[in-house]
Order: structure tokens, then sequence, then C-alpha cells
């Protein structure tokens, strides 16, 4: 247990790296201190607060009104736990665990076996964090962490967990994907080759066919490759903003001439409509990337022959705007939320035989966060689809 020590008539209070400068005037105040230093340090994984800043426990408590406020807006749950009573209880724990709890056994108000195990002297009460599973709704995971708050009183925090476990799922159902997607092309590379080998691989028109067949299909896996690259390079670049000064205009420009050039059976269907637009700042490969994926959905999923047309103008907030629309079948309302999802697609079988990697929007999504602009979807089933995105300005400097 901690050394009794003198009360300060300031104390710092140490929440996430930022310091508050608390007016420490009674005994409660310094049981408090203790209390929010012993949870910032545990709960936010900040390294211990110095024993020397730490103020003694008193025997009688006043009330504090400023530290009970900064206990009850910080929205982890908190409790004070004496013996195995509980003492006090900050909102956000009576919220989870209930109304009642402050003077109920802790393992009667944590309803959970490895809370109980913890606290019912079977495990060392201050070792490591304990994940309770479950506690408040079946999804949802707790991690427990007890601190010592001297005088046989320990602080209970619970650190909500299920964001992290969704996070971890979606890296795992990604590595998942991802594998299954290289995996069907290569199958087929594979049976190929196998089938070449025999008789069949000796007729010409046969092996040309077989052979055109395998191409295909190592492109496919050669364009998810490289999706998934250009994918990892854009996420791995997510907070260095980019630098150069973009003149969109020229670079949609570009674009334009680019695809014309390309020999697309779609290209003649292109319309740029390029109107005065103020400098960016963006990286201009990136930019390009994210142009040739909008323009490449509104080719592939715009009805044969029908416009596709890429406008570039300045929004009413002062913004640059581009939009790219096709006639297309359109997207159903309830898809729309989840185009940019990475391997999501409204009819894969349909996306995978035009070609498609299921990684155009999210990457075009990535882009766009990383140049702080705004992603619009925009579809009228049997109408078509408009796709815009805005992006600001950039600060001229004096
Ligand atoms: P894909 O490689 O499958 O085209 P994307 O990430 O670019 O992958 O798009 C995801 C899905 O969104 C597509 O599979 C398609 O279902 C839908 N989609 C994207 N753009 C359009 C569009 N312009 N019109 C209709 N559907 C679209």
């Amino acid at each position: 247990m901690r050394p009794g020590l003198a009360l300060p008539p300031l104390a710092l209070v140490i929440i996430g790296g930022t310091a508050l400068l608390v007016l420490a005037v009674g005994g409660l105040a310094a049981f408090l201190v203790a209390l929010v230093g012993g949870v910032a340090a545990l709960a936010l994984g900040a390294p211990a607060i110095a024993e020397a800043a730490l103020p003694a426990i008193p025997a009688q408590s006043t009330a504090l009104p400023e530290l009970d406020a900064l206990l009850e807006g910080i929205d982890q749950p908190m409790l004070l736990v004496e013996g195995r009573r509980i003492a006090s209880a900050n909102r956000a724990a009576l919220a989870l665990l209930g109304r009642h709890i402050v003077g109920d056994d802790v393992r009667l108000a944590i309803r959970h076996p490895a809370a109980a195990a913890r606290f019912g002297g079977t495990d060392p009460v201050e070792s490591s964090a304990v994940d309770l599973i479950g506690l408040g709704s079946a999804e949802q995971r707790w991690e427990m962490r007890i601190g010592d708050a001297g005088r046989g009183r320990r602080v209970v925090t619970l650190t909500d967990q299920t964001l992290n476990d969704a996070a971890e799922r979606m890296r795992v159902d990604f590595v998942a994907n991802a594998s299954h997607e290289l995996r069907t092309p290569l199958a087929s590379i594979l049976g190929y080759i196998e089938t070449l080998g025999d008789e069949a691989g000796e007729v010409p028109a046969v092996r040309a066919r077989f052979l055109k067949i395998m191409f295909d299909e190592a492109r496919r896996m050669q364009r998810l490759i490289e999706d998934l690259i250009s994918l990892s390079r854009i996420e791995a670049e997510k907070y260095r903003p980019p630098s150069e000064r973009i003149d969109l205009p020229a670079l949609v420009a570009q674009l334009c001439t680019e695809i014309k050039a390309s020999g697309s059976a779609r290209a003649a269907d292109l319309t740029c409509a390029v109107g005065e637009v103020p400098a960016i700042t963006g990286d201009r490969a990136q930019l390009l990337q994210m142009l040739h994926n909008l323009v490449g959905n509104a080719m592939k999923y715009g009805r044969a022959a029908t416009p596709v047309t890429i406008t570039l103008d300045t929004a009413p907030g002062g913004q640059a705007r581009i939009a790219v629309a096709d006639q297309g079948e359109g997207i159903a309302a309830e898809h729309l939320p989840r185009l940019t999802q990475r391997f999501y697609r409204v009819d894969p079988g349909r996306s995978r035989s035009i070609g498609g990697t299921g990684l155009g929007l999210a990457i075009v999504k990535h882009i766009v966060e990383r140049h702080r602009g705004r992603l619009d979807l925009v579809s009228t089933p049997g109408i078509g689809t408009t796709v815009t995105v805005t992006l600001p300005v950039a600060v001229m400097k004096p």
C-alpha cells in the first residue's frame, strides 16, 4: 500500500496524456485524485503516475464538485471497491451494471465468472487485465483492470473492447476474402495446365482456347494483387497529408485523353466537361487512380453505348467538385452504404466476369479520405449512378 503523503493544495490529474490541474481542498479530493490518477494510468495504458504525485488517502471525505464532475464525465465505467463492497461508482458504471450496485458485493454487481474469480481470492487481484465477454450484452467484450487505491481500496475500470474486436474480425475477414479471390483463378489455371498436359493439349484450337482462359485468369490475379498493393500503400500513407499542387482541370483533361487513346470500346461514350476550379493540394498519382476507378465503373456498369460524363466544377462552398455519371441499371439503396467495403459487390458474378476486383471503391474511399474530401454516391435504379468527390482547395500561403 502507498505510504501516506501530505495533501498538496493542487493536484495534477493525468488523463490520456492530458494534464488537468485540480484544486484539492479536502479529504475526498485527495482520494478522488488518487482514484482518477490510478484509473488514468490503468485505463489508458499510461505509465503509472509517480508515487510522489499522489496525495495521501484521507480518513474522512468531503465533497469536491469538480472531481465528482470529472469522474461522472468519464464515459468509462469505474468503481471504487473496499474489500469486496462497492463504495462508489460513476455514471457509466451504473448504466452498465445497474443503478443499485453501490454497497453490493462486487462479485454480484459484475455478474461474470472471470470477475468473480478475480475478486473471490482464487486469482491474484492485482494481476493482468481480465476479459469479460458478454457483460452488458452478448456481443460485448469488456476489459477489467484493477488498481490499488490504498487502504484496502481498489479502483476497477472497465474498457469496452467491442469495437476493437470488430476491427480484428474485419482484418481476419479481409485476409480470408483476399485468399479466396486469389485461390479461385489459381485453381482454374492449375486445372487447365493439367488438361493441356493430356491429349487435349495437342489439338491446336483447344490449346489456344485454354491458353486464352489461363491468360485471362492470370490477368485477374494480377489486377487483384495490384489493387491489394495500392490499398495497402494508400492506407500506410493515411496520416501523411498529400503535398503536391494539383491543377485539376489539367488532370481531368489528361484522364480523358488517356481513356480516349486507350482503344476501350466505351471510350467514344465519354464526355468531359472541365470547368475552372482553384488548385488543390493532392497526390497526383492517387487522384488519377481514383478517377480511373470511377470512370471504369461507370463504363462497366453503365448500359452499352450510353454516355459517361465527367464534370469538374466548383461546389457552392468553393471546393473543387468532380462528378462521374453513368446511365446504367443503378444501385438499390440498401447496397449504397456498403459499396466502399473491400470486396463488397452487388452482383459478385457479374463484377468478376467484367474484370472487377471488388476493391475499386474501397481504394477511392481511402484516397478521398487522405485528401480530406467527401465522397457521395447517388443512384436511381433503372436510371443510373453519379459519384461525386468534393475536395478542399489549396490554402494560399501569405
Ligand atoms: P468492382 O471491381 O466489383 O467494380 P468496386 O469496388 O469498384 O468493385 O465496386 C463495388 C460494387 O459497386 C460493384 O461490384 C458494383 O456492384 C457496384 N458499383 C460500383 N460502381 C457502380 C456503378 N457506376 N453503377 C452500378 N453499380 C456500381
